[in-house]
């Protein structure tokens, strides 16, 4: 049981963006860390709601997958580094003839449970083209 309360946790915390903040390095984690690896003991560790808009990294179109009715071939899978400085792999809803390095996204905030649970247990948050 204790392992199922874990993962739901961290389902939700994928699905909210919520990471971890240090207070005394201002160092941003995502996924949470319990410790600051870089202030250790030291560090004063609270969570943090991302306000989710960043930027692609790198990118890559994925033409093939199992058959599923919550997928659409092709799709978007980005690295997306947040405003405050995490990376994360996720999945974004754009037309793949649109997406670049550098592109501006926005994170798509959902309930958990309205999507297939392919894209809930691989994705978490999915991504979309914010306006500038
Ligand atoms: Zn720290």
């Amino acid at each position: 049981m204790a392992a199922t309360a874990r993962f739901w946790r961290e389902l939700s915390h994928r699905y909210n963006l919520v990471g971890t903040h240090c207070r005394k390095c201002d160092s941003y984690f995502f996924p949470p860390r319990d410790v600051c690896p870089k202030c250790r003991r030291g560090g004063d560790v609270e969570e943090y709601k991302f306000k989710g808009v960043g930027e692609i990294v790198t990118f890559t179109v994925v033409h093939q997958g199992k058959k599923d009715l919550n997928r659409r071939l092709p799709y978007v899978l980005a690295i997306v580094k947040l405003e405050e400085g995490p990376c994360l792999l996720a999945e974004v809803m754009c037309d793949p003839e649109e997406i670049r390095v550098g592109m501006r996204v926005r994170a798509a905030f959902r309930k958990i449970g309205e999507d297939g649970e392919r894209g809930i247990i691989y994705y978490g948050t999915k991504f979309v083209p914010a306006l500038t």
